[in-house]
């Protein structure tokens, strides 16, 4: 029958255009999302402030108050810690008399918190606090988990006063009213995030939800019914047409100000298709139940999807086909006239392959028609249609759900849990295997399991409550741990104050030997000024490797050539001997590749170890630092040190004219750049810093005139214990498990060689208290360095996603969940955000007095920077120059970053002491 052909082909559609649908609705999602078009946009994305899923260890009693077109409903929900494997429910439904919904906003919320002590008398709870959730199926502008104003009401809701308030507010309030000061409401939400939340399996976390067709709310065995003896709990209607939320990168939720994690967005998609997007796939039927439906032109998606529809659909169909003499043509279709006599139960009933015949028959005969055998097959193949369209087009916004969602977290495969609750699927398996095929082929890169979810609205705000009371708990614990580590505006004051203190007694004859900051004179009184010229040998010892280089000063340009030498671990915890011997034999490989063995360079070594200088070229050990420890060094001159090594290496050529420490050499390599700079600064593996001090106030050298640059050796600042009470918990750790035990305490808690240490010790601590990894404790976390520092590097930086984060954490056989990943973040942010302060503080205190030194209002001055830490980590350097400026603002401080001033500084220093001598 062509007519027959002709409707069917109508309600079918093809699956190119349901590749469209998808792209329209991803195009419509992002236009929710965005802060931009939000107002405008169909698919309004609704931030919900849910920023985690259910982990199982959720537990205690929680109260659930659902708000439903003629009911109240109460839960108390039992959570037993145990994956939410079983969790206990007793509720009660209570009439709300139709006056309610249409009076005062007060008398509204009067009766719900009426409803509530009326339910909790008959309950027992050990529980000081009963948290409350509160589901809301109303339109809000939320803008936290607990603050929601009411934009309009809907369902036939009219109660005044309510509009543009905040909701939440004015149940707490008639709560209270009510004496019940226990009660605490701590979440709002709508009815679509319970479904997500209650579709959790083990270890697998749910992301998406899709509503599809009525909820009908107590799914539950009637022994939880708190109803009355013999009573029978009355059925409800409890959620929407068709909705859908799912968990979203919070950066993109652009109208929340969450930026790191995710959040739950419920997407309202069964407005998709107002302004006309849908028009090209509509039926003149859809037409006609919508011009019948309560709200013409609006929710035009869930007109072709919801269950409340697809009766009317049909029944369209159904009318128009009798009207072309198709259908029924021995009967009147009067009764057909009447809107919502079909029902989409009996639809389902109908399309059922054993009974569906039958079904169809009664159906029609209850409407006074008198069908054929084929009126009933025909009707059969359109409520199938009917039906299917629903799933096809259910499917393509679940696809555009996954894909966006895969491509948000930059995944070449998204492998998701979807929970799915409403009768069409509940009630009819040819939906689900439609809905998931068809998903599979609109997004072949995503995977996604479908779980049934019963009674999601009211279990799952359960869930949601206790989630967000899980959270508020771990923040506040998580706080707690990390907040000896934040240090106040007035902390870094007093750091400040304390350096230059500590200076102070540095430089003081009599009180050297007080203070922890050594203030080493250098005898390099000059910064480069541009007329220095020559080959120099250069020696690089002290950080993480050692190096031989020949720098050539030239007239326009400075070159270089370098050889890189490992120094294995056994000679720099060895002798001494070994170690220099170790030294001369690299120096002299170096001479024979680089062709140098016939000429005698001047040599500036750069030895990055607190030394007492007594000349240029000689230096005395005072202590070994950054993990050497060879035997025999400490108390002698290192210049001697190498000569005596080249003697037993019948090496003569070598003239050691410069011994320098790499904050000198830094200084002077960007000295040569920049006249300004007079400050030199490293954070690698170790953190140092210099600076031009005037000679007079030098008590530890004779001369009065001009400046010397100081060796400030700040690494050791706060040994003398002056910097106890900032010490962490964690910072104690790191300080006992190292060589030089302590020791170089100011050190250990900003550079490279103790950062990923302290992180660590954290990370564990967390574990402990089972705020990280689910409390599982992991093995290859207790081995000591297995942190490295430059991990902090790529999991702060911006952009590469949290998915960095997790292959680090995996590298460490560490199973991390999203919100795992989250809090790896914050604490590392907290580590590198304390040791980029304190450089500031130290630095401020430099720059403050050699402004006053210089009896100058304003300072401008260079610091040269050198370091891997420094140069590497996205946040450091921005976070060090904003505290210096907030520090000390009467400076004027450019960082200048030195392009191996180790090497390149030595030679420097030798080329300023060589400039005097020859000509
Ligand atoms: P040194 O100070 O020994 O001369 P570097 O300046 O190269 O050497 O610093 C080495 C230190 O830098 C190491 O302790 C390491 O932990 C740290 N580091 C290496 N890579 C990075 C990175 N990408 N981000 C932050 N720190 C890093
Ligand atoms: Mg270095």
């Amino acid at each position: 029958c062509p007519q027959v052909q002709r409707a069917l082909q109508a309600l079918t559609i093809s699956l190119d255009m349901l590749w469209e649908v998808k792209e329209r609705m991803q195009r419509d999602m992002r236009k929710g999302l965005s802060r931009d078009t939000h107002a405008e946009a169909n698919v309004r994305m609704l931030p919900t402030y849910i920023c985690s899923t259910p982990d199982g260890s959720e537990k205690g009693d929680f109260l659930v108050v659902e708000l439903c077109q003629t009911h109240v409903r109460t839960l108390w929900v039992t959570l037993l810690g145990d994956g939410n494997q079983s969790p206990q429910v007793m509720y009660k439904i209570f009439e709300m008399p139709e006056h309610i919904t249409q009076g005062k906003g007060e008398e509204l919320f009067d009766f719900i918190a009426q409803c509530v002590r009326e339910f909790l008398a008959g309950i027992s709870s050990p529980q000081e606090n009963i948290p409350l959730g509160f589901v809301f199926p109303f339109t809000c502008r939320q803008t936290q988990l607990d603050k929601a104003e009411l934009v309009a009401w809907s369902k036939g809701f009219r109660c005044s006063d309510v509009e543009g308030k905040d909701v939440v507010q004015l149940l707490q309030a008639a709560i209270k009213k009510q004496e019940l000061y226990h009660v605490d409401v701590v979440a709002l939400m709508n009815d679509t995030v319970g479904t997500m939340m209650t579709c959790n399996v083990a270890g697998k976390p749910c992301e998406v939800a899709l509503i599809v067709g009525e909820q009908w709310a107590p799914c539950m065995p009637r022994g939880w019914f708190l109803g009355g003896a013999g009573a029978q709990p009355p059925l409800l209607p409890a959620g929407s047409g068709t909705n859908s939320c799912f968990m979203a990168e919070a950066e993109q939720v652009e109208m929340a100000e969450e930026s790191s994690g995710r959040m739950c967005v419920n997407t309202e998609w069964g407005y998709f298709g107002d302004n006309g997007t849908l028009n090209d796939i509509l039926t003149p039927y859809d037409q006609h139940v919508d011009e019948e439906s309560s709200n013409p032109k609006e929710k035009r998606f869930e007109k072709m999807v919801g269950s409340l529809y697809l009766g009317e659909i049909v029944r369209h169909a159904l009318i128009a086909l009798a009207a072309e003499k198709v259908l029924f043509l021995e009967s009147s279709i009067a009764a057909l006239k009447t809107k919502d006599v079909l029902k989409t139960q009996q639809v389902l009933e109908i399309i059922k392959n054993e009974d569906g015949m039958a079904e169809a028959k009664r159906a029609l005969e209850a409407l006074g028609l008198r069908p054929t055998e084929r009126d009933c097959c025909r009707v059969q193949q359109l409520c199938r249609a009917v039906v299917s369209r629903a799933a096809t087009l259910c499917a393509a916004g679940l696809a555009a759900i996954l894909s966006h969602m895969c491509q948000s977290r930059e995944l070449e495969r998204l492998v998701v849990n979807v929970g799915v609750d409403g009768d069409l699927y509940h009630g009819h398996t040819r939906f689900g295997e439609i809905l998931q095929s068809v998903t599979g082929l609109l997004a072949p890169d995503c995977i996604a399991t479908l779980l049934p979810s019963k009674d999601g609205t009211g279990r799952g705000a359960a869930m949601v409550t206790a989630v967000a009371l899980r959270l508020a708990t771990q923040r506040r614990e998580v706080n707690g741990l990390l907040a000896p580590l934040r240090l106040s505006r007035a902390d870094l004051e007093r750091i400040q104050g304390l350096m230059r203190r500590e200076m102070e007694l540095g430089l003081g004859r009599e009180t050297n030997a007080n203070s922890s900051v050594r203030m080493l004179p250098t005898y390099v009184c000059g910064t480069p000024d541009g007329t220095e010229r020559g080959d120099f040998l250069a020696l690089d010892l002290g950080g993480t490797n050692f190096r031989v280089l020949v720098v050539r000063v030239g007239q326009d340009s400075i070159r270089m050539a370098s050889e890189i030498y490992v120094i294995p671990t056994t000679i720099m915890q060895g002798t001494g001997e070994a170690l220099f011997d170790h030294i001369i034999d690299c120096i002299i490989d170096f001479q024979l590749k680089q062709e140098l063995m016939e000429e005698v360079l001047p040599l500036g070594f750069t030895f990055s170890f607190p030394c007492q200088q007594l000349g240029l070229d000689k230096a005395v050990l005072l202590t070994w630092t950054k993990g050497f420890s060879a035997s025999g060094c400490v108390g002698q001159d290192v210049v001697q040190l190498l000569r005596q090594a080249a003697q037993r290496k019948q090496h003569f050529g070598l003239k050691v004219v410069a011994v320098v420490n790499d904050t000198v050499g830094t200084m002077m390599s960007c000295g040569y750049e920049d006249p300004k700079c007079e400050i030199g600064l490293i954070v690698g593996t170790g953190t140092n810093a210099c600076y031009m001090e005037e000679t007079k106030n030098v008590g530890t050298v004779e001369g009065e005139q001009g400046r010397m640059c100081i060796n400030m050796e700040w690494g050791a600042f706060g040994d003398n214990g002056c910097l106890d009470d900032f010490f962490t918990g964690f910072d104690v750790l790191v300080d006992e498990n190292t060589i030089n035990r302590g020791k170089q305490r100011f050190e250990k808690l900003i550079s490279g060689m103790y950062l990923g240490e302290i992180v660590r010790h954290i990370l564990l601590a967390l574990v402990k208290k089972e705020l990280l990894f689910r409390g599982k404790s992991c093995d290859k976390l207790r081995t000591k360095d297995i942190f490295q520092t430059k991990f902090l590097s790529s999991i702060e930086t911006d952009g590469l996603g949290l998915r960095q984060v997790q292959a680090i954490l995996q590298d460490l056989e560490l199973q991390a969940s999203f919100e795992d990943c989250v809090l790896v973040r914050e604490v590392c942010q907290a580590v590198s955000l304390r040791a980029a302060q304190l450089c500031a503080a130290g630095l401020a205190a430099v720059v403050e007095k050699m402004r006053e030194n210089r009896g100058l209002d304003q300072l401008a001055v260079t610091v040269g920077v050198d370091g891997t830490l420094y140069k590497m980590h996205p946040n450091f350097s921005q976070h060090l120059q904003q505290t210096l400026q907030d520090l000390a603002p009467n400076c004027n401080v450019t960082f200048l970053l030195s392009e191996d001033g180790s090497g390149k500084g030595a030679a420097l220093v030798a080329a300023v002491a060589c400039r005097g001598s020859e000509p």
